[in-house]
């Protein structure tokens, strides 16, 4: 090539060139997972199939070049390529892994992730993803010459690489209409695999939905609530809010579970409510949706923030407070007391905590020192109700084996790995299993102190679960595909009531009635 500089090296090679190398290894081997995916499709098991993914790749190579070949010049061309490689390492794990797509939505989990729970995510594979995907070529890249060539030269070069791209793109698209067309209508978490652009694009989704929506005034919501009139002599409601954490309702034993998950809260004369669907499929989405008055639908396309359940109540006179064990209330608790259950300063009891370790407390935390938090709260509201919120740690994967301690484990053996896809089904069924039993006794615990305040109070307790889990069912693990294609693992989540005989007497509610239905 004439282009090639008169150098000492005997190989030199221009940006572009690089960015095609790259562009063909992100494509081939950093996009496994979804040649994985695709080629276990029904439709993909013949001749024509197997030309349509190998076009498929062709594609992926060219979009990856189309968004490269603007960035390749002498001096950005190996950050720009770096960047690429390891966003696609990355997103190659966690895809692979975990069956996750990075649509928007879970990108927005990422980014509100906090370090504690970004470390169960870390593992070898992780790291050798990164040295096989990313590592490799970029040592090779490193050493490798760029060879100089004019601004202008360059400058066409790169348009020119860019056309054709997206030439060959298009032409390969309307050669594979029908397939196409198919596929991606069929399966359509396919297009969120498409590694790394996928993780680009949903990031700049994100970063331009923050941006279009500046936080503007906040919309307040039943400003004029009140508390329904109580008659003399009646004692405040009291009522314990329990927001679970990745709890699946097929696996309450109470909903026919085949184990016994719910050993202890079958013997407090529970209702457990069997067909609950989450508001979403992760964290982020579910919880404030679950306090937002929108409902499902309408909340996903709200154009303002807006108060929540707790503002209400909190307008109403009631004395809120949020106990959280977890990652925090993602917005829902920010106008309403709230607090760290691991924050014993609150408490006062200055014990050492058995609970807590690394950081991370099991939920019996959530429980400790409440008599003192209850007698906190405004005693103007409290007399005209409580609302305690505590939000559980619950059965957060993918290291279900941190959830419930040694002396309450009745499943074993226990994956005691994050790397789910090395253990036996069984043993990660059983450390799953096990989070729930701990969530069962959690919840008892919870009843038999709110049954301790019932001569001041009228309690209750409602107990529902933010989303559920997928435990290697078709292959996926963890939680967060787009609601409208999760599995029901992912959505359906056990919801469980109990009431004081004297409070249900009081609010005329009918146990057996509802029982019935
Ligand atoms: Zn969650």
């Amino acid at each position: 090539m004439s282009s090639r500089a008169p150098s000492a090296n005997p190989r030199s090679w221009n940006p572009l060139t690089l960015a095609l190398l790259a562009a063909l290894w992100i494509a081939a081997f950093a996009n496994w997972p979804l040649w994985r995916a695709m080629s276990a499709l029904p439709e993909m098991a013949s001749a024509r199939g197997a030309v349509f993914i190998v076009a498929f790749g062709a594609i992926v190579a060219a979009l990856t070049l189309a968004s490269i070949a603007l960035l390749a010049w002498r001096w950005t061309i190996k950050p720009v390529l770096a960047f690429f490689l390891l966003a696609a390492a990355i997103g190659a794990h966690f895809m692979g892994s975990y069956g996750v797509v990075i649509d928007p939505t879970m990108m927005v989990n990422v980014l509100q992730t906090d370090l504690r729970e970004a470390r169960d995510l870390l593992n070898l594979r992780l790291l050798a993803s990164l040295l096989l995907l990313a590592g490799l070529p970029l040592w090779w890249l490193w050493r490798a010459d760029v060879t100089r060539l004019g601004l202008a030269r360059q400058a066409i070069r790169n348009l020119l690489a860019l056309v054709i791209a997206v030439v060959l793109m298009a032409a390969l698209a309307v050669a594979l209409f029908a397939d196409l067309s198919a596929t991606m209508r069929n399966h359509r978490s396919l297009r969120y695999m498409i590694n790394p652009l996928t993780s680009f694009f949903s990031l700049g989704v994100v970063v331009s939905a923050a941006r279009a929506q500046p936080e503007g005034p906040l919309l307040p919501v039943g400003l004029d609530a009140k508390p329904l009139p109580r008659a003399a002599g009646t004692k405040p409601p009291l009522l314990m809010l329990v927001i679970g954490e990745t709890a699946r309702a097929d696996h309450f034993s109470l909903n026919g579970y085949d184990r016994p998950t719910n050993a202890e809260l079958a013997q407090r004369g529970v209702l457990s409510f069997r067909n609950v669907t989450s508001c979403g499929t992760n964290t982020a989405t579910s919880l404030p949706c679950m306090f937002s008055h929108l409902g499902r639908q309408v909340f996903d396309a709200r154009a303002q923030q807006r108060e929540n359940l707790l503002d209400v109540l909190q307008h109403a006179g009631l004395a809120v407070l949020w106990l959280d064990n977890q990652a925090g209330c993602k917005g829902v608790c920010d106008r309403v007391p709230h607090a760290l259950a691991s924050d014993s300063a609150a408490v006062g009891d200055g014990l050492p905590d058995a609970l807590c370790a690394d950081g991370e407390c099991l939920d019996e935390v959530l429980l400790r020192g409440l008599d003192a938090r209850l007698a906190a709260l405004p005693a103007q509201r409290r007399a005209q109700g409580v609302v305690l919120v505590l939000h559980q740690m619950g059965s957060h994967g993918p290291a279900y084996f941190k959830r419930s301690p040694e002396s309450r484990k009745p499943f074993k053996p226990e994956c005691v790995t994050n790397v789910l896809q090395q253990c036996e089904r069984d043993a990660l069924v059983n450390a799953y299993d096990n989070s729930i039993a701990y969530t069962d006794h959690v919840l008892a615990l919870g009843i038999d102190w709110l049954t301790a305040q019932t001569q001041h109070y009228n309690p209750a307790l409602l107990y529902v679960s933010d989303h559920g889990e997928s435990l290697g069912e078709n292959n996926l693990f963890l939680h967060g595909l787009p609601y409208a294609m999760a599995p029901r693992e992912q959505i359906h989540v056990p919801m469980v009531l109990w009431m004081a005989p004297q409070t249900a007497t009081v609010r005329g509610f009918n146990a057996a009635c509802l029982r019935e239905h």
